[in-house]
């Protein structure tokens, strides 16, 4: 059976994050067994998303974590909490799933079951091409491909040499562990299972660290799996999204209508 593809997505509201949403479910959408675990920056779930997702046609698990304010600054990285709540959500659904296969099937073996899946961190801004999934649903341990339009570069990659990862193509911060963006990997359900305390840091974590951080907890450069042609085509892009102009906006209602944008 095809591994469950499980997109870690933490989205905040702003004006526009139902557009983001929109774009991310219509290529989640014809991805099969993808299962889309939306993680809100925020204190309570919004009614917003929650209507979203009803309708969205993903298989979905609505989740929320505000981040505390002393982290909302500008140069601190973003969504810490939002991915760490992702993971955790996961390792819960399993764990309750371990102990119940424990209690029903007396002397079954202790180990892991054959749990295969895929963790993946799928920011709402970015642009995912469908031969991603495809590349992405058959890792092993950690898979690794290059992601475009960052890094202040068209794109940034890993580079391989006789099909092994032996350092990155950047043009920011080299000297980063694991020089990619968090657009740029996938990892197995079994390394998060097994690994049950790897989480992204706040504490002591740069900009630009958080996937080093991450990633350093679970496995080493020579183990990363290469795809995308040994990482030598783009199939996501680190798109951003302008800020919408709202100058005209009345400060008050001036609609005949309350209307969800
Ligand atoms: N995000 C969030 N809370 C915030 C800022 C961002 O949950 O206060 C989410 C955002 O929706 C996105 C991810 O975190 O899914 C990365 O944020 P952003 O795209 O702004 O970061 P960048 O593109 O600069 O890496
Ligand atoms: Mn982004």
């Amino acid at each position: 059976t095809l591994p469950i593809i499980y997109a870690i997505t933490p989205t905040y509201s702003r004006p526009v994050q139902k557009a983001e949403l929109t774009r991310l479910a219509n290529t989640f959408r014809q991805v099969a067994g993808l299962h889309w675990i939306v993680v809100e920056d925020s204190p309570q779930p919004t009614e917003l998303v929650n209507r979203f997702l009803a309708r969205a046609g993903v298989r979905a698990t609505h989740l929320h974590v505000p981040t505390p304010r002393r982290y909302k600054r500008a140069g601190l990285p973003r969504a810490t909490e939002q991915r760490n709540a992702g993971l955790t959500w996961l390792r819960q659904q399993y764990q309750t799933q371990l102990l119940h296969r424990q209690t029903t099937a007396p002397g079954s073996s202790p180990h892991l079951p054959n749990i295969s899946g895929v963790v993946f961190f799928a920011d709402d801004d970015n642009t995912y091409s469908l031969e991603l999934f495809q590349e992405m649903r058959t890792t092993q341990k950690v898979s690794v491909w290059p992601v475009g339009l960052v890094g202040g570069r068209r794109y940034e990659r890993p580079v391989v040499e006789n099909g092994k990862v032996v350092g990155w193509y950047t043009g920011w911060r080299a000297d980063r562990p694991f020089a990619i963006d968090m657009a740029g990997f996938a990892v197995s359900l079994q390394v998060i299972l097994s690994s049950p305390k790897a989480l992204f840091k706040r504490r002591g974590s740069q900009p630009g660290m958080q996937e080093s951080d991450f990633l350093k907890q679970i496995t080493k450069v020579d183990e990363l799996e290469p795809k995308a042609s040994n990482c030598t085509k783009v199939l996501v892009w680190h798109t951003r999204t302008e800020k919408v102009n709202l100058a005209n906006e009345p400060k008050h209602p001036q609609d005949t209508i309350k209307i969800e944008v």
